[in-house]
């Protein structure tokens, strides 16, 4: 494939490990070149180093190589903090060991994966000095492994072997979607449907080319045999006039989705990218909830705008004007705001009456899900921009009309 695939779009391998376990080592045997600094000293690694590759026949991947634990280094709980980050959204987790120095810290990381029930695989490295004796294994098993690799990374001779074995597990151990192409519209019309894709061009949209879910839907919709047109909101309807027959399906940016929907006749279905991207890489049922609770926000609430990505904000920027603007005039409350930007969710969680995440667009649907399973998990009603953005337009139900079936 490519060099140029997003990281949401890749397969994100986590290596993790104590200090001097060789994950460096290892993932310089996996990409053929030297990746990440290595070196005896323990501790080398101190930010999580980031790889992207093509590995056939998965993909485009990224491996996170992250800090050692147990480095007891005072920088070491700032590291750590990274390598939560990156354990939260990594689609695969691998813990590299030996079985020279095998003892509590990979017993404990080994049982909070199987209480988090998270797929981890185990690399014993360095066999040339050590083979993890049979007991070593079964332990390893009892944790919910199935997974294990023994090998000497700086083995040369066994690198296709090797790389070969890991490859076998990660196929085990990705994601279905990632094996399977999972559909974003495709499978909400039949082959040889005409599809309409309403994308506005304002001072947001990236200059000289369409944003990813754009690129994606259009992607997705020719890969079943779709006719897509795309147009901007002021040619929509002059388009949909002189058509001979309706489109099976428009979908529009969530900034104009009541322009759309007061353009389009009952009949035709319509939805938005932001409700494709939250079945895709979120959970549709549980953001639909989180939307309707806009309806129950009280003066005084706090509500946490999370976005995926930092990005320079614009005038009248989405997230910190918008639809602050939009929520508080839908609901006539004295609502307070926050935002939070990139990889970071904030500890305080539950002081917040409602997540409004962005689309995520930057995010792959591991670390989208281990957002929205937090704010679950704390109690915290979540939803997305466009989903909020449709509520406080009137027209969510119309816009959810087409996942009907799937609710
Ligand atoms: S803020 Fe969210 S939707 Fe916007 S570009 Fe970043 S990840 Fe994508």
């Amino acid at each position: 494939m490519n060099q140029t695939a997003p990281k949401s779009l890749r397969l994100q391998i986590a290596l993790f490990g104590k200090v001097n376990a060789g994950k460096s080592s290892f993932l310089n045997l996996v990409a053929g070149q030297q990746v990440s600094i290595t070196s005896p000293i323990a501790g080398t690694t101190t930010d999580a180093v980031e790889k992207a590759m093509e590995l056939l026949p998965l993909g485009p991947v990224l491996f996170i190589d992250c800090a050692g634990y147990g480095d007891e280094t005072a920088l070491g709980a700032e590291r750590m903090k990274k390598s939560d980050l990156a354990y939260s959204r990594a689609d695969v987790i691998v813990w590299l060991t030996n079985a020279s120095d095998f003892g509590d810290i990979d017993r404990r990381f080994l049982r909070k994966c199987s209480d988090d029930k998270r797929k981890v695989m185990v690399v014993f490295n360095k066999i040339d000095l050590n083979l993890p004796s049979d007991d070593m294994l079964a332990e390893v098993k009892n944790c919910g492994v199935s997974d294990i690799l023994l090998l000497n990374s700086l083995d040369s001779a066994a690198r296709e072997k090797n790389i070969a074995s890991f490859k076998q597990a990660l196929i085990k151990l990705a994601p279905e979607d990632f094996i399977v192409n999972v559909p974003l519209a495709g499978d909400l019309v039949e082959p040889h449907s005409h599809v309409i894709l309403i994308t506005p061009i304002d001072i947001e949209a990236p200059k000289g080319r369409l944003i990813m879910p754009q690129v994606q839907t259009i992607r997705d919709l020719l890969d079943h045999d779709c006719t897509v047109t795309v147009v901007k909101e002021n040619d929509y309807c002059c388009v949909l006039e002189n058509l001979k027959n309706p489109p099976s399906l428009v979908i529009c940016d969530s900034q104009v989705v009541k322009k759309m929907v007061s353009e389009t006749p009952e009949n035709i279905p319509c939805t938005t990218f932001s409700i494709l991207f939250s079945r895709l890489k979120g959970d549709l049922p549980l953001m639909t909830c989180g939307a309707y609770t806009i309806n129950n926000l009280k003066d005084g609430d706090k509500i946490l705008i999370a976005e995926g990505c930092t990005h320079h904000a614009v005038e009248d920027d989405i997230g910190r004007v918008k639809i602050p603007r939009l929520i508080r005039q839908y609901t006539g409350r004295d609502l307070q705001f926050d935002v939070y930007s990139g990889h970071d969710y904030p500890e305080n969680l539950k002081e917040y009456a409602l997540v409004l995440h962005c689309g995520g667009c930057m995010l792959n649907r591991r670390e989208n899900l281990s957002r929205i399973e937090l704010a679950a998990h704390l109690g915290v009603p979540i939803t997305n921009y466009g989903m909020a953005i449709s509520l406080t337009q009137g027209v969510l139900n119309r816009v959810l009309f087409p996942f009907q079936k799937m609710m």
